[in-house]
């Protein structure tokens, strides 16, 4: 349930809320708002808990919280959340822009194409070093040494990193290079390695599993966020249906459904989602005129030489292409990026 405060009610009862629902026997969560404080009290339902929190001093209505997923949900937070790290802010009305090669592959290609998509607009640099590949032969990326790579873009760029971490036990070492935890698709419903990037305290990309519902993937999100780190991006990349004439299908109205249940900020994925270079630029437009929070996109200098995910990756030209398109469609919009 949500205890909402009086707009002038005192540090002083907001932290007896607190007391009062963790003698209750459920944990309390403090939610500062533009306008009023809430205080989200998370656990299992106990009988007239909310009866007897109504009549705490400064408590202006108690209600329940109807979404399965407690502080991912709008209901908590009214207003969006801007998920900011350096140059990357993402929610809000900020459209953050992430773009980079599927991979790192060598110093001289990550360097690169971090300058590139930087001159195109990029406010982030993508790049796997530890890749989720299909099969076991395939290249799985250049591990510790990958990021090394990324962090030395960084200090040349200026750019934030985001990366994936694939294991719990990779944690500590991705988040001392990276500035976003990227948790793959195919991670979504790791449940302790969700725990793990949540206490690491950094920025979380949630992509979203190719056959997870909504609701699934709002408590995945859920995972991260009660481990009390608010910083999650909710990334939409493709789900699974029969067809194929692309790699996944991209479903864009997660991103007006999203705005509508969470205060979350939503990116889209069109590289993975379409897995077609041709179709990456017009669905990213797309995304944008969907209300997107940001995008995703794979460039790599020489996509034809790419070690993974080439038909799907941009040119530098091209992606500078997709950032003048989107820019007008944001615009028209009454959005900037
Ligand atoms: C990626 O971003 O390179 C990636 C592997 O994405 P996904 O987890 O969405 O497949
Ligand atoms: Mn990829």
């Amino acid at each position: 349930m949500i205890v909402v405060m009086k707009p002038d009610a005192s540090l002083k009862q907001v932290d007896h809320i607190v007391t009062e629902i963790e003698r209750l026997g459920l944990r309390g969560h403090i939610i500062v708002g533009t306008e009023r404080t809430v205080v989200a009290a998370l656990g299992e339902k106990r009988d007239g808990a909310m009866q007897a929190l109504e009549t705490c001093p400064g408590v202006e209505k108690v209600m329940p919280i109807l979404a399965p997923y407690k502080m991912a949900s709008s209901e908590v937070k009214k207003e969006p959340t801007c998920v900011e790290v350096l140059n990357l802010k993402v929610g809000a009305g900020k459209i953050g822009v992430i773009a980079g090669p599927c991979s790192v592959e060598s110093r001289e290609q990550i360097l690169l194409v971090a300058q590139q998509v930087k001159e195109a607009g990029a406010t982030a640099l993508r790049g796997g070093a530890f890749k989720p590949r299909t099969s076991p032969y395939s290249f799985q990326g250049m591990k510790e040494k990958g990021l090394e790579l990324l962090a030395e873009a960084r200090a040349a760029t200026g750019l934030a990193i985001v990366t994936e971490v694939m294991a719990s036990e990779h944690v500590a070492m991705v988040a001392q290079y990276a500035d976003v935890l990227q948790v793959g698709a195919r991670n979504m419903q790791n449940y302790p390695l969700l725990e793990k990037v949540g206490e690491s305290g950094k920025v979380v990309l949630l992509k979203r599993g190719p056959s997870a519902t909504m609701d699934e993937f709002l408590l995945a999100a859920e995972y991260i966020l009660k481990t009390g780190n608010p910083n999650v991006i909710l990334c939409e990349r493709g789900i699974r249906t029969f067809e194929d004439h692309t790699r996944y299908t991209l479903p864009l109205a997660t991103v007006p459904y999203l705005h509508q249940t969470t205060h979350l900020p939503v990116v889209v994925d069109p590289s993975h989602g379409t897995g077609k270079a041709s179709l990456v630029a017009p669905m990213a437009v797309a995304s944008i005129a969907a209300g997107a929070d940001g995008l995703i996109i794979e460039v790599h200098p020489d996509p034809e030489k790419a070690v993974s995910d080439g038909y799907q990756s941009l040119t530098p030209a091209a992606f500078a292409a997709l950032m003048t398109e989107c820019r007008k469609v944001a615009a028209a919009l009454g959005r900037s990026m």
